[in-house]
């Protein structure tokens, strides 16, 4: 009998798990494909909610999924382990040791061989260079940055509480560098359930006096990437919700004090986010001789095959992809939209690749973005030929349709009818809890 045809997915995030979910239902755990997630966590978290995680309104632990369960009811092999290396040559990728909390090993590091390999192992903060972002300030790349960022706010609060009970000043302030989607988001979040935390036993903190949210972006404008329109609605939205922005402002240093930025500006901060950039993960730039781009991703072609091995695919944020119907040079932007059709893509392509059929080329079809501004409402863009090009939306409906997009992450993960009963069982619960997390 042949060996089976081995498939690696290398990272279970928004692109990875729908892709692993999709190749191990069609072709199951016992046939002659054999399809392997790879991902350096055994949990799966929804990489544009983690800004809810920081605030306080998810528990992340509720939502987190579990990839051996995953990969049990849809017939794909899992396998925990961080990428560390890859050798071409043998067609195999070195994992690291799986470690415990403690610092204990469970799993050794490891060699896994593959046929094809398709990385989509994300991105992490990019801090350009800026002293003291590392060290005094939280980028939310992962579950952890989400939930320590949480830790320090109440923990903020607590302390701004018991000063107010003491007489003294109580001021909170947070600093969020980077008015792109994510800093957007996490400032309305931040004060919504600021108010919802203050409500439950904080009662010296007066959440709309005691807690400044400020934003520093160096564009001129906040929502860079968006259009005009939706960035002078969200900025009214930001304002009702007195969140200071400050645009112009390019943020030169982080210390233990707070933000110093290019104009002599200083900001005190008891918190600072980092949401100014993102790159691709460092390891990425030495994956035996793989071609990089200055962010540090994996540079492929319109199949998504990367331009120096076509056994080895690249994609979401990770991959720097032409974006065909643009001038020549524009890649594609890191988004899960993005990412979920690219996985798409790439379940017919493996199909292709395995009857030796041409491998289809990759095109975007952007339905347009839209930023969450708290529980009740959102603005953005949709785009195509039903709305005739661009239509700004905003409040319930906007927000509704933001919501939409976890909804159809998990539909492609488990079907619509686990979904349906999830969501239901989620809104007994809200009942019976409180509104924000409270430890
Ligand atoms: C706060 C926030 C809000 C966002 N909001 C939106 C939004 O509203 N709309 C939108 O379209 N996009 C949004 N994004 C961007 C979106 O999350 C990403 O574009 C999307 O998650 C990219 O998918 P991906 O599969 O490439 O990577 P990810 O979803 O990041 O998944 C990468 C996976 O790789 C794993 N991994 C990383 N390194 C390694 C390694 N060395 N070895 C093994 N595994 C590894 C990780 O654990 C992870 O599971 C948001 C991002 C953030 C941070």
């Amino acid at each position: 009998m042949d060996a089976p045809h081995r498939i690696v997915i290398l990272g279970g995030g928004a692109g990875g798990l729908p892709l692993a979910t999709r190749l191990g239902d069609r072709y199951g755990r016992n046939g002659p494909v054999h399809v392997t997630l790879v991902d350096r966590n055994a949990t799966h978290p929804w990489k544009p909610l983690l800004h809810e995680v920081a605030a306080g309104r998810m528990d992340a632990e509720s939502h987190d999924l579990d990839y051996p369960a995953i990969a049990h009811w849809h017939g794909f092999r899992f396998v925990q382990g961080s990428l560390e290396a890859l050798d071409r040559g043998q067609r195999e990728i070195a994992l690291g040791a799986v470690l415990a909390p403690e610092g204990e090993e469970i799993l050794p590091p490891r060699r896994l061989g593959y046929d094809a390999l398709i990385i989509c192992i994300g991105s992490v903060g990019n801090d350009f260079g800026v002293p003291g972002v590392m060290q005094w300030a939280i980028s939310l790349d992962m579950h952890e940055d989400a939930e320590r960022f949480h830790r320090r706010l109440l923990a903020a609060c607590v302390r701004a509480d018991a000063r107010a009970a003491a007489g003294s000043p109580a001021e909170v302030s947070i600093v969020i560098i980077g008015a792109g989607a994510t800093g957007v988001e996490l400032a309305a979040e931040l004060r919504q359930t600021t108010r919802a935390h203050a409500g439950y036993g904080l009662e010296h903190l007066d959440p709309a006096r005691d807690i400044r949210i400020t934003i520093l972006e160096a564009a001129p404008r906040i929502l860079p990437p968006l259009s005009e329109e939706v960035a002078v609605a969200a900025t009214e939205l930001l304002r009702r919700l007195d969140v200071d922005v400050r645009a112009g402002e390019r943020v030169t240093a982080v210390d233990v004090e707070g933000v110093r930025t290019a104009a002599g500006e200083f900001f005190r901060a008891d918190l600072v986010v980092w949401a100014a950039g993102i790159r691709a993960p460092p390891v990425l730039a030495e994956l035996d001789g793989l071609e990089v781009n200055r962010s540090g991703q994996l540079v492929v072609g319109a199949t998504l095959q990367t331009t120096r091995d076509p056994a080895i695919f690249a994609f979401g944020d990770c991959a720097a992809a032409p974006w065909l119907g643009q001038p020549e040079g524009v890649i594609l932007p890191p988004r899960a939209q993005v990412a979920r059709q690219q996985a798409s893509l790439l379940a017919k392509s493996i199909r292709a690749l395995l009857a030796g059929r041409p491998l289809p080329e990759f095109r975007f079809r952007d339905f347009g973005s839209l930023v969450s501004l708290g529980e009740m409402s959102a603005v953005g863009s949709l785009m195509g030929r039903l709305v005739g090009g661009s239509l700004l939306i905003q409040g319930l409906i906007a927000r509704a349709m933001y919501t939409s997009l976890y909804k159809m992450h998990q539909v492609s993960i488990h079907g619509v009818v686990r979904v349906v009963f999830d969501t239901l069982g989620r809104l007994l619960r809200e009942r019976l809890e409180p509104r924000v997390k409270l430890h």
